[in-house]
C-alpha cells in the first residue's frame, strides 16, 4: 500500500506522524488493545476539525476523536486512521449565573476550577475529573449526584458539533434535536463536539462525607435503596472492597452545605448503622471532595498500577435482579480477580432522572451501576479479566442488564445492535445525514 501523505492537510494545530505521537495515540487508560493510527491531528479550532474530516473523507480515512483517552478498550483509537486529539481545544468561555460555555477538550477539573471562582458547579461530576468534557458527553458521565440530576449528558443546554461532513452546527433539545440526541452518549459516531453549554448551580462550600461499612452486600443495598427514596444525601455511592477479613461493603454518602445551613449529624446518621469506632464522618471543602480521587491516583502512580492494564467492566442492572447478579459474580470471586487495588463500585439510580436516548439502561424504575475496577499485573491476566467481564456481561443481559460501553467488555456488531435497540434507527438516520461518507469512528457503524 502506498504511504499516505498528509502534506495537503494544513492545521492551526499540529498534524503528526511522529512515532512517539503515534504510539501515544495507540494507547488508552485500559492498556488492553492498541490500534495504530496513521496520524495524530492535534486540533486547536473547529476549523481544524473541519479540515481533518474533509481531508479524511477525500482520502477514504476514518477519524476517531480523542479527549483524554481514558476509555478502557480502544474506544478512542483509530486503526490506520486519524486520531483527532482535542486536548488543546480547552478554553473555558463565558460563565454566567446559570451556565458555562466550554471547549470540549477541557478537563472537568479545569472546568470546575473555573466555575468555582464564581461559586458555581456543574450538577454532575464524574468521580475522576481528569476526563474531558467532550469525552464524557460522548459516553454518558455518571457520578454520585446522578440519583438527583441524571448523567452528564442529561445536563447539557447546547452543543457545537463539527459533523462528519465537516460542517459546524449548533444543536440543542430544540435546535436539530436529531443531531443533539445522536451526539450525546454517541461515542463520536456523527460529529465531533467542539464546544458545550452546560448548566451550573450554586456550589456548596462544604461537604459532610460519611462512610459506613457493612458485612453483607444485601445490607449495603438495603440502605442505598432506603436513602434513595428519602433523598437524605446529595451524593450516594457504594463499594465492595477486599479486606483481610473478606469482602466489606461500604456506603459512601455526602451532604452538601454552605454555612450557616449546617446539616445535623444526628439526622444524617439516623438508622444507617453508623459505628463511631469503625466508620468515618469527615468535613471537606467541595473542591477537596470533588478531587478526592487525586490521592488514590498518586498512590496508584507510585505502585505502577495507574499504568498497568485496567479491564474495567461497567454494567447496569435492574434493581429486581441486582441481588442475583451480585451474588452470582461474588460467588467465586477472589481478591486476585480484581487485582491489588481493585474494588467494585455499586450504587442505585432512579430511571426517571435519565433522559439521554443513547445512554442505554435497563427498563426498570431503579437501576444499579455495578462497575469493577480491576487492575491486571500482566497482559495474560488482563486477557483473563476481559473474558470474565464478557461472562459478567452475558449474565447481566440475561438478567435484563446493559453495558456502559466505556469499559472493557468485547462488543461485537450484534452486541451493539442489542445494546442500541430502538435507539439504533434514529442514530442510523443521523449518521446517514450528518456523516454521509462514514468518516467518524467507522468501526462503530452498523450495517443498515
Ligand atoms: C480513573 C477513571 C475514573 C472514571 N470515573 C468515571 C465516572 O465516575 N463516571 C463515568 O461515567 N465514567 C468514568 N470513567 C470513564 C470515563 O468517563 C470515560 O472513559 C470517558 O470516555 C473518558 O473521557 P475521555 O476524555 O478520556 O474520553 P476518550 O476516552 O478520549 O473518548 C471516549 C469516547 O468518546 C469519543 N470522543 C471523545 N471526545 C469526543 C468529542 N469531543 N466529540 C465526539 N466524540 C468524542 C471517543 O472517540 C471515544 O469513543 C472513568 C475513567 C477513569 C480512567
Amino acid at each position: 500500500m502506498p504511504e499516505q501523505s498528509f502534506s495537503g492537510l494544513r492545521l492551526e494545530g499540529n498534524l503528526s506522524t511522529d512515532p512517539q505521537e503515534i504510539a501515544y495515540a495507540a494507547t488508552d487508560f485500559g492498556g488492553i488493545v492498541s490500534q495504530i493510527p496513521l496520524a495524530v491531528a492535534q486540533v486547536s479550532s473547529a476549523q481544524d476539525v473541519t479540515a481533518v474530516l474533509t481531508f479524511a473523507a477525500d482520502h477514504g480515512l476514518s477519524v476517531t476523536p480523542r479527549g483524554q483517552g481514558h476509555s478502557s478498550m480502544g474506544q478512542a483509537q483509530a486503526r490506520s486512521g486519524i486520531v483527532l486529539d482535542l486536548s488543546d481545544l480547552n478554553a473555558v468561555h463565558d460563565i454566567s449565573d446559570d451556565r458555562v460555555v466550554v471547549d470540549a477538550g477541557t478537563t472537568w477539573a479545569a472546568l470546575l476550577a473555573a466555575t468555582l471562582q464564581h461559586g458555581l458547579t456543574p450538577r454532575v461530576l464524574t468521580d475522576y475529573l481528569g476526563t474531558s468534557v467532550g469525552g464524557t458527553l460522548s459516553v454518558g458521565g455518571i457520578g454520585g449526584t446522578t440519583h438527583r440530576y441524571g448523567v452528564q449528558t442529561d445536563n447539557v443546554l447546547s452543543l457545537d458539533v463539527v459533523t462528519g461532513d465537516g460542517v459546524l452546527r449548533t444543536c440543542s433539545p430544540t435546535e436539530s434535536p436529531d443531531l443533539f440526541n445522536a451526539v450525546l452518549a454517541g461515542f463520536g459516531r456523527c460529529g465531533v463536539i467542539v464546544r458545550a453549554t452546560i448548566p451550573l448551580i450554586a456550589a456548596p462550600a462544604r461537604v459532610r462525607r460519611i462512610k459506613v461499612y457493612y458485612s453483607t452486600a444485601a445490607e449495603l443495598r438495603t440502605q442505598q435503596r432506603k436513602l434513595l427514596g428519602e433523598r437524605r444525601f446529595d451524593f450516594l455511592q457504594g463499594q465492595i472492597l477486599p479486606s483481610d477479613a473478606g469482602w466489606v461493603h461500604l456506603l459512601d454518602v455526602a451532604a452538601f452545605y454552605t454555612s450557616p445551613a449546617e446539616p445535623d449529624d444526628a439526622d444524617l446518621l439516623d438508622g444507617i448503622g453508623f459505628d463511631a469506632g469503625r466508620d468515618k464522618i469527615e468535613d471537606l471543602s467541595y473542591w477537596e471532595f470533588a478531587t478526592r480521587l487525586d490521592e488514590t491516583v498518586t498512590y496508584l502512580e507510585s505502585t505502577g498500577e495507574w499504568r498497568s492494564p485496567h479491564p474495567w467492566p461497567n454494567l447496569f442492572l435492574p434493581d429486581r435482579t441486582t441481588d442475583t447478579f451480585v451474588d452470582e459474580i461474588m460467588h467465586d470471586l477472589t481478591h486476585a480477580d480484581l487485582g491489588a487495588s481493585g474494588l467494585i463500585l455499586t450504587y442505585p439510580v432512579p430511571a426517571d432522572v435519565l433522559a439521554t436516548p443513547l445512554f442505554r439502561v435497563p427498563d426498570a424504575p431503579t437501576i444499579f451501576l455495578v462497575a469493577a475496577l480491576r487492575f491486571a499485573s500482566s497482559g495474560p491476566i488482563a486477557e483473563q479479566m476481559v473474558q470474565s467481564n464478557r461472562r459478567w456481561y452475558d449474565t447481566a443481559v440475561n438478567l435484563g442488564g446493559t453495558s456502559y460501553p466505556v469499559g472493557a467488555i468485547p462488543f461485537a456488531e450484534g452486541d451493539w445492535r442489542n445494546h442500541l435497540g430502538e435507539a439504533h434507527r434514529p442514530l442510523a438516520a443521523a449518521e446517514a445525514r450528518y456523516d454521509p461518507r462514514g468518516v467518524l469512528n467507522r468501526r462503530l457503524k452498523l450495517a443498515p
